[in-house]
């Protein structure tokens, strides 16, 4: 079973993926560290994010990057939303996630583009959104939690300009799949957004073996 997870910065996406993953006992890929993977580089290298040359030649990254606890920073997913505008860098990248998501068993993968461009066929799609204010709050507060200083203003700007990047970009834009559930999370607590991810998934596979032939 595939299960392909998309939606904006900050919707919660990740931790439902996770959790996803954990209940139904697949493997897991975080697409957006691979993005995080070449920014990192790229900044690294010295090269500059809206160069597609650049960006490209910061895709040859080490597995082992993808563990490194930098990748998750503001810094670096702001280069990260830059450098996967460029087509050259988003199909470097196709190959390793349509490999996990079609490993045999399945995979669950969350990103942007899964379930338009990576895995149009999983068995399960799911889009989660909240809104720009709600995605700020949970950001400003795992920043504050982290000892980090923050602005919220800068924080919901920085969100509003990956959102409209990431939906405006011409290869791959974050768009829902015309046969995906909507999972609003706005006014949802975590464990409920999860809860309705996990019956989202029941409800589609047990629709589907419902339709097969006994
Ligand atoms: O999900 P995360 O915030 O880690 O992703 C960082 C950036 O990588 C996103 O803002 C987006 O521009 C890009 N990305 C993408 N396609 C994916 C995953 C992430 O373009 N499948």
């Amino acid at each position: 079973m595939i299960i392909a997870v998309d939606g904006p910065t900050a919707s919660g996406k990740g931790t439902i993926s996770k959790q996803l993953a954990r209940h139904f006992a697949l493997p897991f890929l975080d697409t957006g560290l691979l993005y995080r993977a070449v920014g990192w580089t790229l900044s690294e290298q010295g090269g500059d994010a809206d160069n597609a040359a650049d960006a490209l030649a910061a895709c040859d990254f080490a597995g082992s990057l993808l563990d490194n606890p930098d990748l998750r920073s503001e810094v670096i997913g702001g280069l990260a939303s830059r450098v996967s505008v460029h087509p050259q860098v988003r199909q470097a990248l196709d190959k390793r996630q349509k490999d996990f998501a079609y490993q045999p068993g399945g995979a669950v993968l969350d990103g942007r583009d899964i379930g338009t461009v990576i895995a149009p066929d999983a068995d399960v799609k799911i889009f989660v959104t909240a809104s720009a204010e709600a995605r700020a709050v949970r950001r400003y507060e795992e920043m504050r939690q982290r000892g980090e200083q923050v602005n919220f203003d800068d924080i919901l700007a920085d969100i509003l300009a990956r959102d409209e990047r990431d939906r405006n970009r011409a290869t791959a834009p974050l768009k829902p799949a015309e046969d995906a559930d909507l999972l609003d999370t706005t006014d949802l607590t975590i464990d409920a957004a999860i809860q309705q991810a996990i019956a989202l998934v029941n409800a589609k596979t047990s629709g589907r073996r419902d339709k097969d032939p006994a």
